[in-house]
């Protein structure tokens, strides 16, 4: 039969076509459910007849449209029963549930008490009674209540006004009706929008004649289930799924029924004992989706009277592990090229892959919830300052650290810490980036939980109050903070995960880079294959108790001579830090920013600590109180920071770059350290600085007898640095952009302090989503462009980076890539989805 006379013959009526080898079946006007029937049919698959309804029908028909039901149900063989299920263009999409057993009637009833016994009988009826109540006449099932067929018929009339449709094609006129108007209901709206779903997402649906699952019992087997080959959590080579007996639909799946195991077991009846030849040709079904769909599908089955009959497949649902290792084990095997194995990953799943997770099974109650700002789950100790959580860790007692919000005096804390919330703050508050930088759980803006911290308390909405000491667990994938210990996964970097991004490697045309402070934070982003250091933030290396007194020192000095000695003190533990940095590094570029922070960070507030420096210092306390509150600045972050702190004390800068360079000539292999001027506004800034570091450079080139090279880079933070980004470039060999400020400042919002409105801004959608999270690629975008296109003029070799905690995200990758940018910079976690993101890109 040629294509024309086919279509001929299967459409009867318009808009319903037999889902056939040959018919015009298309995911864009049927849905994806009658696609997939249709490459189940084509692979030979027992699929029981089915028509399908397009989207253009269904929507006619919630409009109110009528459609010819008894020609339908004519294309069916006399008095068979029928589903219909819906269709829609993708299958996180939802849709109405399922409708089954349509055309049970009271003399369809009765043929089958004769055929297959009362009980059977009555099941189906009573199942579609319920179904047709609920979903279709829209009654509460507690009217309708259990028992006898009699009592459901006579319940549902009282409830409904009428009595239950006998004419097969009234009942399926009325399901369908239903079913296309709950595709338009709010809340399924609601849900579609929330999965991204286009606003005129179309609904099809398919009437499929039942295979019934329930038969005469002393027969041949009859009963449904599902089967799938692989393991839903690690993806490996596993059957899993459930059989029963005597079942329709997805029954086998409820919980509470005892249904069979699939393969053979020793502790209780299986499908697999039970029906041998059936289950071999399940397996074989499975092997055969694998081959011909390339993919790992479930197959939805029933057994009618010893027939097996495949009623509908599914992608397997997967956790992010399992993607990874369905995705490699099909390109391993030649199913899918290697390409295709790398885009079928969502980058952003693999962080639920590098930390723990709370377990989806959980019931551990949630006491509050706030942004999730650093991924992963932890259980721990409720401490309320820094120094109770170091104490907690050298006692070997995880901790949760709780703070208002955090500052640079809090890092050691945190770094002692299992976990960091915060009762303020958003995706780039210091909490978040120092967390994210640590691969800690971090909860920001929590204001659900009221914050004590003199009384060391938490207290809930509800009025739940936990202590210091208490147990809670925080997620910082979801932002949730839960009361007590809640179960955790741990997580897997096997060798499917190793794979598959080598494979990206081979693919991606973007440098990937780490944002890196720490030994501990280097050794991650070599774990993860970094291809070095894009910033290295030198102000986190002063906060260990050895050095803050004498940075504090260095910071209150009224004479140079003394700044000068404490400088020199500092020195060596600055070169350890980076000869350690440099060594891990292994000759990849390392590029170290020279201080950035206000100095107050490093100064107490706290009247106790005042006093006891004052003695370290040997310096009247009234002194010491004079120049810390000389340096309290009143917008700090548009304060005495970055280079504005390198022009007006240039011995800080001297020190570091000397430290950098003879660590680096101390280190083997040679690496070219790069070093980085933070906030530059103006070219000259980066000329006095660049002339210091120069001479810097040509004292240790004498002093070791070794040559070596470095590399002067300016951070561009400011907007007015992006726009003078030529006469910039004229000293710089690269210019890496630093988006958390640059975002800061083009918006004039606080890093610290937007999380306040920002909820409203977004929910009003005065921004489409917070900007500190997402890149603006239109406002700080531009800028951006602008930097890059104008660096690029003042110095044709430039290297363009970005470097803020958006240098991860999978669209300012794509952003960063289209404007010729060489390399993103990322926090450690964050570089395997960076690695995976760009090869998306490229592939
Ligand atoms: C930035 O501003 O984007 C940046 C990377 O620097 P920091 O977050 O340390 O200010
Ligand atoms: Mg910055």
């Amino acid at each position: 039969m040629n294509d024309a006379a086919s279509q001929k013959h299967f459409i009867a009526v318009a808009g319903v076509t037999r889902i056939a080898p040959v018919a015009n079946i298309r995911v864009n006007a049927h849905g994806g459910r009658a696609k997939c029937l249709q490459r189940l049919i084509r692979l030979g698959l027992p699929v029981p007849q089915t028509e399908a309804l397009d989207f253009a029908t269904v929507a006619r028909i919630a409009d109110g449209g009528s459609i010819d039901t008894r020609g339908i149900l004519a294309q069916f063989p006399a008095g068979a029963l029928v589903s219909v299920r819906p269709s829609s263009g993708a299958a996180d999409w939802g849709g109405p549930a399922t409708i089954l057993n349509v055309g049970m009637n009271d003399d369809r009833h009765a043929d089958l008490v004769a055929q297959i016994g009362a009980e059977g009988a009555d099941a189906l009826y009573a199942r579609f009674i319920r179904a047709y109540a609920t979903h279709v006449a829209g009654l509460d099932p507690d009217r309708i209540g259990t028992g006898d067929i009699s009592t459901l018929l006579r319940n549902f009339e009282l409830a409904a006004g009428e009595g239950f449709p006998q004419d097969p094609a009234e009942q399926l006129a009325r399901v369908l009706g239903a079913m296309a108007r709950a595709w338009n209901r709010p809340t399924a709206r609601l849900l579609r929008q929330a999965r991204n779903a286009p606003d005129d997402a179309g609904l099809g649906l398919v009437v499929q004649q039942m295979a019934l699952g329930v038969g005469d019992p002393g027969q041949a087997e009859s009963g449904s289930g599902v089967i799938q080959f692989v393991s839903p959590v690690d993806g490996q080579p596993q059957i899993t799924g459930r059989y029963l007996r005597q079942s329709q639909g997805r029954e086998a799946l409820l919980a509470d029924v005892p249904a069979l195991y699939l393969t053979r077991d020793p502790r209780g009846p299986s499908l697999e004992a039970l029906c041998p030849d059936l289950f071999a040709q399940l397996q074989d079904y499975g092997a055969l989706c694998r081959q011909r769909l390339r993919e790992e599908m479930q197959i939805e089955f029933t057994i009618e009277h010893g027939a097996l009959h495949v009623l509908d497949a599914v992608r397997v649902k997967r956790s992010a592990r399992a993607a990874v290792q369905i995705a490699v084990a099909l390109a391993a095997d030649g199913t899918i090229p290697e390409a295709e194995a790398v885009l079928r990953v969502e980058p952003r799943a693999l962080l639920d892959l590098l930390h723990p997770q709370v377990d989806a099974k959980a019931a551990t109650p949630v006491i509050g919830e706030g942004i999730a700002a650093s991924p992963g789950a932890a259980t721990g100790r409720l401490v309320f300052d820094a120094a109770v959580a170091q104490r907690s860790a050298s006692d070997g007692i995880p901790a949760i650290l709780v703070r208002r919000e955090t500052t640079s005096g809090d890092v050691q804390g945190m770094h002692a810490s299992v976990g960091i919330l915060t009762g303020r703050g958003g995706v780039s508050s210091h909490a978040a980036v120092i967390a994210r930088g640590f691969g800690l759980p971090c909860v920001v803006g929590v204001t659900d939980l009221a914050i004590d911290p003199e009384a060391r308390t938490l207290t809930a909405r509800d009025g739940v109050c936990l202590r210091e000491g208490d147990l809670v667990t925080l997620d910082g994938s979801t932002g949730r903070v839960m009361a007590g210990a809640a179960p955790l996964i741990e997580p897997a970097l096997d060798g499917a995960f190793r794979t598959l991004l080598d494979w990206a490697d081979e693919r991606r045309d973007i440098g990937i880079r780490a944002n890196c402070d720490t030994p501990a934070e280097a050794a991650i982003a070599d774990r993860f294959l970094a291809e070095g250091i894009g910033l290295c933030r030198t102000e986190h290396m002063f906060f260990d108790a050895d050095r803050l007194t004498v940075m504090r020192k260095m910071i209150l000095a009224e004479r140079p001579g003394d700044r000068l000695a404490a400088l020199e003190r500092l020195l060596p533990m600055q070169r350890a830090d980076f000869t350690e940095l440099f060594r891990i590094m292994a000759g990849r570029p390392v590029c170290i920013r020279l201080l950035d922070p206000p100095l107050h960070e490093f100064l107490p507030e706290d009247p106790d600590e005042i006093r006891a420096l004052a003695e370290a210092l040997a310096m009247p306390a009234s002194a010491v109180e004079r120049r810390i509150a000389a340096l309290r600045e009143i917008n700090p972050m548009l304060g005495l920071r970055g280079v504005r702190l390198g022009i007006a004390m240039p011995e800080i800068y001297d020190m570091q770059a000397r430290a950098i360079f003879e660590a680096a000539v101390d280190v083997a292999p040679r690496v070219t350290p790069e070093v980085m001027i933070p906030l530059v506004s103006a070219r000259r800034e980066v000329e006095l600085v660049s002339a210091r570091i120069d001479a810097v450079a040509a004292q240790v080139r004498i002093e070791t007898g070794i040559a070596f090279e470095y590399r002067l880079g300016v951070m561009v933070e400011t907007p007015r640095a992006a726009l003078r980004a030529d006469e910039i470039a004229e000293y710089a060999g690269f210019l890496s952009f630093g988006t958390n400020d640059l975002t800061q400042m083009t918006y004039g919002l606080s890093r610290d302090d937007a999380s306040r409105f920002m909820p409203d801004y977004v929910r009003q959608g005065v921004f489409p989503e917070d900007p500190f999270l997402r890149l603006d690629l239109d406002g700080v975008g531009e800028l951006l462009t602008i930097g890059a296109q104008r660096g690029r003029a003042g110095r044709a070799d430039i290297t363009l980076s970005i470097c803020g905690e958006h240098g991860g995200d999978p669209e300012a990758i794509a952003f960063c890539r289209s404007s010729g940018f060489d390399y993103i910079s990322c926090s450690p976690f964050r570089v395997p989805v960076a690695r995976l993101a760009a090869a998306h890109l490229a592939i």
